[in-house]
């Protein structure tokens, strides 16, 4: 028996499909540019000791997480040897950690430098560093006005090594106008040696002069498509597979007649005889109350709508058009399901939110067992 016949409801994540999307990745940037894998978030839902795993098999330069504690999983795992570089701004009591194990901090001001640099002084070490500049997207780094003489002062500092410059774009699946006008700033501000990079995957596809020197893929890992790909599409979908499938099971099957509603609220009245199968699976489990009225999920291959509002353990479908539906067996919520497919681009669009939430929602349940096939590298 395998052990998922054991789960209502799991999650089974192909480390392979994520090796295979690291070499589509270096087909598209060439042999010399580097690849930060952006693992934070659990890898975006998939399990961040796994993926880390099965990323260090690859050719990657280094990894790029939001949280010290990301940055320790990854550390504890691989080893001294590779870079790690925090996202987002280390908090007052996470530097002396930062220091003791190399993670590479970004610095979005002079203040955050003047500061790291002292600590820094108190080990005795020259902390390398990378400089974020803010082109537009109003989260954190040196105002890019500001950034040449901020850029300066950070750079005389004795305990730090500015040895990378960043920028974030804000809307690379949305403007590929304003994009390329965030792109023109930076790289008027960033000049080698330092490694600069900015492409996130939207940018990565879609803005090939942004690759730099290195690039910071998250999404397209994880085989997930950014919403604008352009021409891209085609070719996207076929070099990316998505690595996370979502399962669950049948539990229960009824007919019922026109005229009865059906789950909390009765949003849905059936306006026809049919049969209703409850999956063992609700919003506890990371399928989204979003989901309500408008999901399909996939059942014997064929897409088959929810009906009424997902509850907390269980949500209802339509399974009137499947024939021979019984309980236990195996619904798909998210993924493939010969020769059905359902993304997480799609899910997003029927929960009102974007494919980054829909993978991270799912696996923050406690609830949720983790399978993984593809271990080993070929
Ligand atoms: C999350 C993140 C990325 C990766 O973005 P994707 O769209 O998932 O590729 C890259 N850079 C920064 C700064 C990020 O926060």
């Amino acid at each position: 028996m395998q052990p998922q016949s054991y789960y209502r409801c799991w999650v089974e994540v192909d480390l392979a499909a994520i090796r295979r999307n690291v070499a589509a990745l270096r087909h598209r940037i060439g042999p010399a540019r580097k690849l930060l894998a952006v693992v934070k978030a659990d890898a975006y839902g998939h399990g961040l000791t796994q993926v880390a795993g099965a990323l260090m098999q690859t050719d990657i330069h280094g990894f790029a997480v939001a949280t010290l504690a990301e940055a320790l999983t990854v550390r504890q795992l691989g080893g001294a040897g590779w870079p790690i570089l925090l996202f987002g701004a280390a908090l007052p009591f996470e530097l002396d950690k930062l220091v003791e194990q190399s993670i590479i901090p970004t610095i979005g001001s002079v203040a955050a430098a003047r500061e790291l640099d002292q600590v820094a002084a108190a080990h005795n070490r020259r902390v390398a560093v990378h400089v974020e500049i803010d082109t537009g997207m109003g989260r954190m780094g040196l105002w890019h006005e500001d950034a040449p003489a901020q850029l300066h002062e950070i750079q005389t500092l004795p305990h730090l090594r500015v040895t990378g410059l960043y920028t974030h774009f804000p809307s690379a699946d949305e403007n590929l106008d304003v994009t390329r006008q965030e792109l023109a700033t930076f790289t008027r501000l960033a000049e080698p040696p330092l490694l600069r990079h900015a492409a996130n995957s939207a940018a990565l596809l879609n803005l090939p002069e942004s690759h730099l020197d290195a690039v910071r893929p998250g999404l397209l890992l994880y085989g997930i498509l950014p919403a604008l790909c352009g021409d891209n599409a085609a070719a996207a979908s076929h070099d990316f597979t998505p690595a996370l499938t979502f399962k669950s099971r049948v539990a229960f099957v009824k007919d019922v007649s026109a005229g009865r509603s059906i789950s909390y609220g009765q949003t849905f009245v059936a306006p026809r005889p049919m049969r209703i199968a409850t999956i063992a699976c609700g919003y506890a489990d990371g399928f989204s109350r979003h989901l309500s009225n408008s999901a399909e999920v996939l059942v014997g291959g064929a897409r088959c709508p929810v009906v009424g509002r997902v509850t907390m353990d269980q949500v209802m479908v339509d399974v009137s058009r499947v024939a021979d539906v019984r309980s236990g067996m195996e619904v798909v919520l998210l993924g493939r399901q010969d020769p059905e497919e359902i993304t997480a681009t799609e899910m997003a669009g029927w929960a009102g939110t974007i494919a980054w939430e829909v993978l991270c929602g799912i696996t923050k349940s406690a609830r949720v067992p983790r399978l993984y096939r593809g271990t080993a590298a070929a």
